[in-house]
């Protein structure tokens, strides 16, 4: 990191770049060739969160005092910054994440949508308005917020996910503070220059890089963080509650998947074999809505399987900048090192190995972390890698009898992300909506593809409750008020006065006869 081609970026903190406290820097890299460094990022510590809560709570009180309509104009003037500038970032993110380059291209799309829909909810943020029980009183709700919010994203959508927090904080009129994963802080670097050049105030928007150990456990351990907002493992999920639990912090988690697609005896096996590989080895298998199991009838699971392998072994595995590439790059070595060992444990559980797992041979591909997407057939499913998140481009296939069957295979993991059938009959298609437990069902189509005006989270470990997006992305950021306007001069006392008088049958009262 000597070198000096190598950029060098510091934390966003009050309007500022600056170094972290100790100096020190950790370097991003490419997955596409794990020797190419790309940046150098401020390994930053305790003082230098302290210091960007410290801004964003100074910057709170004016920011909480202008207009919602106000504040959602910067949101729809960021929105339109990362229009312009979509093609940079998605680079950005081919590089240091290294997705292809249409999904990159998705990636920058989802921050904008979610931009542009909380621009909207400058204006909305709707509240109620209720008839009191008690005459000349007037009652309603409004949405307040909470104050320095503090984010702590994934590697895997580098700039959707950090967008899908900060834009209904800020909208809110909360402050943030955003500790992206250390894999991909160049793609959060260029997201905070945006978000200043839309004129967002100084301390609004405070991004600090550094490890989770260290910077996101400081960020989650500050008093003056009152609701934290996390998306990454169920693990890390797990220790950041009970952190937070201690302080009694708002806390919304979005966690892993072990998502099903489900085929039924009617379906258009075509539009199912597209969709399962789209959704098993799209983003490399790295999403938590990916398909890592597909659950299918017996009666045609032999000719899914059959055409599912052909298709599987023709996928272009490549870097993501390669316009042919269908399959891009692990995140890390780590990482392809963990699903080829669960693709060892789904062997030696009795599952049949079916094609892929191998590193690829061409030499231009060694450097970079690939893997040949990779299928098991006959996996039981109660086995490991029947239950557990793999995170990788391997597919699991659960043969059942029937759907009777299928439901309770689908349903039985700690999990509850996503999940989707294909069938062309409309009444299982409504049976299966209602009885697949995740907070995703799709319908002939595969398990990821969410848009961002709906709710997105999970059910089980896949989080603690709270969704993202839609307007229910608001509740993670605000608390309700209610407000009671009483005009008519004298003093009403609710469930007392204006009550049906004893003995006319009415709810609480006497009943007749008595
Ligand atoms: P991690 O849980 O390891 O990391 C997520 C973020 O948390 C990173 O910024 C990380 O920092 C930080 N972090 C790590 N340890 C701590 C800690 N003790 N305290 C505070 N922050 C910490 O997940 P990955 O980044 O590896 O992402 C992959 C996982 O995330 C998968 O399991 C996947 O299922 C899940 N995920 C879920 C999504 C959802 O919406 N449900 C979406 C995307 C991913 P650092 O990078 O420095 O370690």
């Amino acid at each position: 990191m000597t070198d000096p081609r190598i950029p060098v970026h510091g934390n966003l903190i009050d309007g500022t770049w600056q170094e972290a406290m100790s100096g020190e820097l950790f370097p991003s890299t490419d997955p596409a060739d794990g020797r190419r460094v790309l940046a150098a990022h401020a390994a930053s510590g305790p003082g230098d969160i302290a210091e960007a809560v410290a801004a964003a709570r100074r910057a709170q009180p004016a920011w909480r005092a202008t207009p919602a309509p106000r504040r959602g104009e910067i949101l729809f003037r960021f929105a339109g910054l990362l229009a312009e500038h979509k093609e940079r970032l998605a680079l950005q993110v081919v590089h240091e994440m290294g997705k292809v380059l249409a999904e990159a291209r998705g990636d920058v799309q989802e921050a904008i949508d979610i931009a542009y829909l909380m621009a909207g909810e400058g204006r909305r943020m709707a509240g109620e308005t209720v008839r009191s029980e008690l005459p000349d009183k007037w009652a309603m709700s409004v949405r307040e917020p909470l104050g320095v919010a503090g984010l702590i994203t994934p590697w895997n959508f580098p700039t959707a996910i950090p967008m899908w927090k900060a834009m209904p904080a800020l909208v809110a009129g909360n402050t943030i503070v955003l500790k992206p994963a250390s894999a991909t802080p160049g793609c959060a670097v260029l997201l905070a220059e945006l978000l200043v050049e839309a004129g967002f105030p100084p301390g609004t928007v405070n991004l600090v890089t550094g490890s989770g150990e260290m910077a996101g456990a400081e960020l989650v351990d500050n008093p003056d963080v009152p609701v934290i907002s996390f998306t990454g493992s169920a693990e890390t999920g797990r220790t950041i509650a009970a952190r937070a639990g201690r302080r009694l912090k708002r806390l919304s988690l979005e966690l892993g998947g072990k998502n099903a697609i489900l085929v039924a005896e009617d379906a258009d096996l075509e539009l199912a074999v597209e969709g399962i590989l789209w959704s098993a080895f799209g983003t490399t298998g790295q999403r938590c809505t990916a398909a890592s199991r597909v659950i299918v009838v017996d009666a045609v699971a032999d000719r899914l399987v059959e055409r599912l392998v052909e298709r599987t072994r023709a996928l272009r595995v490549g870097p993501g900048i390669d316009p042919a590439t269908e399959v891009g790059p692990l995140i890390s070595a780590a990482a392809r090192e963990r699903t080829e060992a669960y693709l060892g444990i789904g062997i030696a559980d009795g599952a049949r190995h079916l094609c892929g797992g191998e590193r690829p041979a061409d030499p231009a591909l060694a450097h970079g972390w690939y893997l040949t997407p990779a299928i098991l057939d006959g996996v039981d499913p109660m086995s490991r890698v029947g239950q557990e998140e793999v995170f990788g481009p391997l597919l699991s296939i659960i043969r059942v009898p029937d759907l009777d069957a299928a439901v309770p295979a689908a349903n039985q993991v700690a999990y509850g992300l996503s999940s989707s059938i294909y069938t062309q009959d409309l009444a299982t298609a409504f049976r299966m909506m209602s009885a697949l437990t995740t907070g995703l069902v799709y319908v002939n189509a595969g398990t990821i593809g969410a848009e961002t005006h709906l709710p997105f989270g999970g059910m089980r470990a896949s989080g603690n409750g709270h969704r993202e997006a839609g307007h229910a992305a608001l509740d993670t950021y605000t608390e309700w008020k209610a407000i009671y306007v009483d005009y008519s001069g004298r003093l009403q006392r609710a469930q007392i006065d204006n009550q049906p008088a004893p003995g006319d049958g009415a709810p609480g009262g006497r009943s007749p006869g008595r």
